[in-house]
């Protein structure tokens, strides 16, 4: 450790700008890779001993010692995430470490599925094509369905959705669609537990935005890619050695515990895994964390920020947990099985991976012992459930739906229940921090950002990234990054007035 006058370790040379990014997860290191690339001295801190964060990967082995990276499970890399392509392109120009899943199928109970392959990409050819060809509807329903509600569906618009959609609840704007119920829940209910948020505690308006950002603006289509690898070997390792190579440094196992104005810059207080502290000396800082931990830091921080930045951050909220379990059965799962399938109103499971389908090192180990690694995911799992009733829920589901694996011996397992997800509650949206803190220097990126345009997830994660790390570039005069996004408004939004678009009560 290097110290100044004051006492502080700066770790960059004087003269040089230094950036501290907190958080090594895609919007940390998205914003180092586009600060490193400038020429800025940036030190990421990361907590865990790897990074990648919610879509990071550890080494583990099996009781015979075969060594695996677990996940924190099956992600979707949909092609309109512009900004998180062009962040792997970094390490892999082509993206030959994706491949597309041309269909996955939903599964719903007493047999029902759906498929969303090749629909058109268009709006409103894609929803003319999907209506048409759904076996959850009729055309005589149509005549039942909410005009209004269906017109705010195709008229996204970023101010006026959550203007006139953010207080409800998903589940109510949802209701008065007034859609056939299969319908409802085999194109609906899914589409709404795919952001980990339960339908009725999620923002009306923040499921609008996610309709027209994955299907109604989608110009991209509904199918996505996968990796053919764990994400540590296609993405985070050579991304560590392609920002170490550009100057960044990585203190792993490390936790940001305090973040505090010192003139014109910052003074971070870190602590590494054996207790030891440090203060790093920073001229700007990204807080690229999640919630609970944002909300730590804050607390620990008493003099960062105004008032009003600081409630809002105390106001953002975790929604409920997830699971993901992963399972080594002793067989294959019948040859024509999806390699990943959603599954709708069976118990708590929401999808179903076959993970030697879908990642090499999986196909290495089914090939050498003819089993199968298997992956169940359940999301917004009621809090009040205990674990053993979940297991027996997911296992449940999954013989349901996969009869053939009831005859399966499971050979190993790692199950993972996590609570660290972004809610997107009723009313969230005028209130939901932004890139900009107001304080100058200081910057936040994460999934759970506010961003003036649509966007989700992993791309939210890695734009926002983007965002503060091209705010930090502006100041120092060095050029930003191109942010890539789909059509902000929905295809109707320029012609249809207010009055023809629902205007819920609450
Ligand atoms: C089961 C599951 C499935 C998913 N599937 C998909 C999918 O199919 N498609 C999709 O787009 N997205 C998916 N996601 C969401 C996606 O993983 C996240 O949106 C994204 O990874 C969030 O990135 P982030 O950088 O904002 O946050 P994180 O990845 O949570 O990164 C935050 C980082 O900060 C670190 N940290 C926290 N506190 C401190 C501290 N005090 N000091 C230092 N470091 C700290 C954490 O360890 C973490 O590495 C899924 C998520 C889960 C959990």
């Amino acid at each position: 450790m290097r110290g100044d006058s004051n006492g502080t370790s700066t770790r960059a040379p004087k003269g040089t700008a230094h950036v501290v990014v907190i958080g090594g997860g895609l919007a940390g290191c998205a914003a180092a890779t586009v600060l490193a690339e400038r020429g800025i001295r940036v030190t990421v801190v990361e907590r865990e001993s790897f990074l990648g964060g919610r879509a990071g990967a550890w080494q583990d082995q099996l009781a015979d010692g075969t060594p695996f990276h677990m996940e924190r499970g099956f992600h979707a890399f949909f092609r309109h995430y512009y900004n998180l392509r062009a962040l792997i392109a970094r390490v892999d120009p082509t993206l030959r470490c994706l491949t597309p899943l041309d269909d996955y199928p939903l599964i719903g109970p007493d047999g029902w599925t759906e498929s969303f392959a090749k629909l058109p990409r268009r709006a409103p050819l894609n929803v003319m094509a999907l209506v048409w060809r759904t076996p959850s509807m009729k055309l005589s329903d149509l005549p039942a369905i909410a005009v209004k509600a269906v017109t705010e569906m195709v008229s996204f618009d970023p101010e006026g959705t959550y203007a006139r959609q953010d207080r409800r609840t998903a589940e109510s704007y949802l209701d008065s669609l007034n859609f056939p119920d299969r319908a409802r829940r085999m194109l609906f209910d899914v589409f709404a537990h795919s952001f980990f948020n339960p339908e009725n505690r999620y923002s009306a308006g923040e499921l609008l935005a996610m309709f027209h950002y994955y299907f109604l603006g989608n110009p991209e289509g509904l199918v996505f890619d996968t990796a053919r690898e764990p994400f540590s070997a296609v993405l985070w390792a050579p991304l560590q050695r392609y920002l170490e190579a550009r100057g960044v440094t990585f203190l792993t196992e490390t936790s940001a515990v305090r973040v505090e104005q010192d003139g014109a810059r910052f003074a971070i207080d870190i602590v590494d895994r054996l207790g030891r502290p440090e203060t790093l000396s920073s001229d700007a800082c990204v807080l690229a964390v999640t919630v609970p931990a944002l909300q730590g830091l804050l607390e620990a921080s008493p003099s960062l920020g105004d008032e009003a930045f600081r409630s809002d951050v105390r106001a953002l909220e975790v929604t409920l947990p997830f699971v993901v379990w992963r399972l080594w059965l002793d067989r294959p799962m019948r040859p024509d099985r999806a390699p990943f399938a959603g599954t709708c109103g069976i118990g708590l499971l929401d999808n179903i991976s076959i993970y030697e389908k879908l990642e090499g090192e999986s196909a290495a180990w089914a090939q050498r012992t003819g089993g199968s690694i298997v992956e169940l995911h359940a999301y917004g799992v009621d809090d009040t459930l205990d674990e053993a009733e979940i297991r027996r829920s997911l296992m449940a589901s999954f013989h349901e739906v996969y009869p053939e694996a009831r005859e399966a011996k499971v050979l190993e397992e790692r199950y993972l229940a996590r609570r660290d997800c972004p809610a997107f509650q009723p009313g969230s949206h005028a209130r939901r921090p932004g890139v900009d803190t107001g304080i100058p220097g200081l910057f936040l990126a994460g999934d759970f950002v506010k961003l003036p345009f649509p966007s989700a997830l992993m791309e939210r994660a890695v734009t926002t990234g983007f965002e503060a790390a091209n705010a930090i570039a502006r100041t120092l005069g060095r050029h930003e990054e191109p942010i890539r996004t789909i059509p902000r408004r929905g295809l109707l939004a320029p012609f249809v007035p207010a009055k023809w678009l629902s205007t819920p009560s609450t």
